[in-house]
């Protein structure tokens, strides 16, 4: 993959990370230090952000492979990551791929909660501020991260939620053009809601959303145009030769 370094592999899937990710990351270090006291705590919270987002990558991986699909690279960028998935050519396949990665977050919502706890009656969370603060900020990133991936917004997880739903009574073309048009206006809502908010990261990511809901839209015209080819090559070797 171009403009990346590997940093390693697990069970057989390997995880890259693109290089704007480290230009993103002193930006946003240097930007905003999150009120902690010591700056070096925005450090390991931003690397906890993307060691969350990596962990629900693997869970589209790993769910995608149990579905007998190929997944076999995951890439970290500065918007967060993508686990490269082709689960089979089936609703069941695909809605198991998807949903695994919001799961993840789902299972580790008691996971945060307990360890807020613990440094709390333990008093840990008296004893530096920058740590309980640091617990705190796990939670609120964990469910910010479950919160947004479940707008149903093609080409977010909710989106791909919605399609992999709409494919069962639909099709896969139907179910991917209403998926990818509900993006679409998903993606300028947001892009409204960064001018709003004059933020150019929501701006970006409405920017990517918008494009890619647009490349799912073209990919369900290309399958549909495939769809009646194959159909009237199906009904040309059945009509009888007239002699
Ligand atoms: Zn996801």
């Amino acid at each position: 993959m171009g403009g990346s370094i590997r940093l390693f592999q697990f069970a057989g899937i390997q995880v890259s990370l693109h290089f704007s990710w480290f230009l993103v990351a002193v930006y946003q270090l240097t930007s905003r230090r999150h009120g902690y006291i010591s700056p070096i705590w925005a450090v390991y919270e931003y690397l906890a952000l993307f060691g969350i987002v990596l962990l629900h990558e693997f869970g589209h991986a790993l769910a995608c492979r149990q579905t007998g699909g190929e997944a076999d690279s995951i890439m970290l960028w500065p918007l967060g990551g993508v686990a490269f998935v082709r689960p089979p050519d089936r609703p069941g396949a695909h809605l198991w791929s998807i949903a695994a990665g919001p799961l993840v977050n789902v299972a580790l919502v008691p996971v945060f909660e307990i360890i807020h706890l613990v440094a709390w009656q333990s008093g840990a969370a008296f004893r530096s501020p920058d740590l309980n603060h640091f617990f705190e900020m796990l939670r609120y990133i964990n469910y910010g991260l479950l919160i947004f991936n479940l707008l149903p917004v093609y080409p977010l997880d909710g989106g791909q939620i919605l399609r992999s739903l709409l494919w069962f009574p639909l099709g896969r073309i139907r179910s991917l053009q209403i998926a990818t048009a509900v993006g679409f206006l998903g993606g300028v809502a947001i892009g409204l809601a960064a001018l709003y908010m004059s933020s150019i990261w929501i701006g970006i990511l409405a920017f990517f959303l918008i494009s890619q809901a647009m490349n799912g839209w073209r990919h369900a015209a290309a399958l549909a145009a495939a769809d009646n080819e194959e159909k009237r090559l199906r009904e040309d070797a059945n009509r009888p030769p007239v002699f």
